[in-house]
């Protein structure tokens, strides 16, 4: 039915291509584009033959707009998958929007050199993709993504207003390293290391990083510590969920993880301030990265399961309504499927579902749209189908 060119090929990609590759009566020919060809080569190579979908492999700077230009009218796709890194977002709107091709991400812009995110930038397009008659859909993963889809939904379904969400983000996975990050390490501690923040009656109630500690008792999981962190989606739920009058994130960190966190920030190894280092400039951060385990080399590891999902307070027919929509996800049976841990797999699939929602025209809004201002419905319905089952209740404990 539909050419998707995806954009980058690493851990978060591979589950994507994989459930691509499972659906290919939506996806009949997909072509992987990333920094290191090899690395799409070898995706390609394991998964042709099991799969109808056609494979193709290019290599690109995604940070250069000509080269993506190039590719672009080379392979003809209707819809980019981005799932490089951040830094990359707008290079590669500046692509899709010269060649009139639909664009889906799952995080939002940020700059190289800045610790700091926020949909200024992308928004700024909102014109310029609506008069190309394109649509961009922003933030397809779990957080940003699947919480958006259920907020929607909880919206469409259950309530006349919102006026409390807590999005809850829960690894209890063991992947027996002291130290490792489950997605790209630089993303990571660029987001845990910042300041905390939630959005309360109209404006942002800043906080020193991990300040806030809750302890939640996770269905399936069990007890864990969980600290409020700036995330992405608080920004556009605000103003797209009426009513709103607090929106708040809490994840979950083991205190293994956090000393180790302490100790790198203490030392310097965090920063993204350049040094000189035998002569040459080197950004300690990425340094860092560069010894850390791969996130993607955790699968046959980890231990455990995910779960993550939003509490929702508002008013139904006049009266005070709650309920807790999640998910829960082992991250070794993701291994098994797809030969990736669940951190991986929970982004990889609603991405997928996000670019089928587009691809199949189910979702389609000339502009620049966060996830929530569609449908959640057909959404909904393919987390069910696709790997991602929901649960839901109007019992949840709460968080004080
Ligand atoms: P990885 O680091 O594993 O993969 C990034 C890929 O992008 C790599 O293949 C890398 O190439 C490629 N890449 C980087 N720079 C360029 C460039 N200039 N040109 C072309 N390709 C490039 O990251 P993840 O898979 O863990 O994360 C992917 C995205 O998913 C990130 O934006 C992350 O923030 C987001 N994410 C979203 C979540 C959500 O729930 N919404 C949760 C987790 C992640 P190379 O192989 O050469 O390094």
């Amino acid at each position: 039915m539909g050419k998707l060119l995806i954009i980058g090929c690493g851990g978060v990609a591979s589950v994507a291509i994989h459930k691509c590759c499972q659906n290919s009566e939506v996806f009949d020919d997909i072509c992987i584009a990333s920094r290191t060809k090899a690395k799409c080569d070898a995706i390609k190579e394991k998964l042709e033959g099991t799969t109808k979908t056609k494979l193709s492999t290019a290599q690109v700077d995604a940070g250069n707009t000509e080269a993506l230009i190039a590719l672009i009218n080379s392979y003809q796709p209707e819809a980019v998958l981005n799932l490089a890194l951040p830094y990359q977002d707008l290079t590669i709107m500046d692509a899709c929007l010269a060649t009139k091709t639909h664009y889906i991400d799952t995080a939002n812009y940020e700059p190289e050199d800045t610790a700091k995110f926020e949909y200024s930038w992308q928004w700024a397009y909102r014109d310029r993709f609506e008069q190309a008659g394109v649509t961009a859909l922003l933030g397809s993963g779990f957080d940003p993504g699947v919480t958006g889809v259920f907020s929607a939904y909880a919206l469409k379904h259950y309530f006349d207003e919102i006026n409390y969400i807590d999005i809850l983000d829960c690894n209890a996975g063991d992947h027996g390293y002291p130290f490792a990050t489950n997605f790209n390490p630089e993303i990571n501690i660029r987001e845990v290391s910042a300041k905390g923040s939630y959005w309360e009656n109209g404006g942002w109630v800043e906080t020193e990083p991990m300040e806030i500690k809750r302890v939640y008792n996770f269905p399936k999981v069990g007890s864990k510590d969980m600290y409020l962190l700036h995330h992405e989606e608080l920004e556009s739920l605000a103003l797209n969920i009426p009513g709103i009058r607090r929106i708040r994130f809490f994840m979950t960190f083991g205190q293994s993880y956090l000393t180790h966190l302490k100790c790198l920030e203490n030392v310097g190894m965090t920063s993204i301030e350049p040094i000189l280092y035998e002569g040459r400039e080197i950004v300690p951060l990425q340094f860092l990265k560069a010894v850390l385990p791969d996130p993607s080399s955790l699968g046959p590891r980890t231990k455990g399961k995910t779960n993550i999902g939003c509490i929702f307070i508002g008013k139904k027919d006049g009266q005070e309504k709650k309920l807790y929509i999640y998910n829960v996800c082992d991250h070794e049976e993701c291994y098994r499927e797809v030969g990736s841990q669940a951190v991986a797999y929970t982004t990889g699939v609603p991405a997928m579902i996000g670019a089928m929602m587009v691809l199949t025209g189910k979702w389609n809004k000339p502009g620049v749209h966060n996830i929530e201002e569609f449908d959640p419905d057909p959404f909904m319905d393919a987390l069910n189908q696709w790997g991602l089952p929901w649960e839901i209740t109007d019992t949840p404990e709460l968080v004080d």
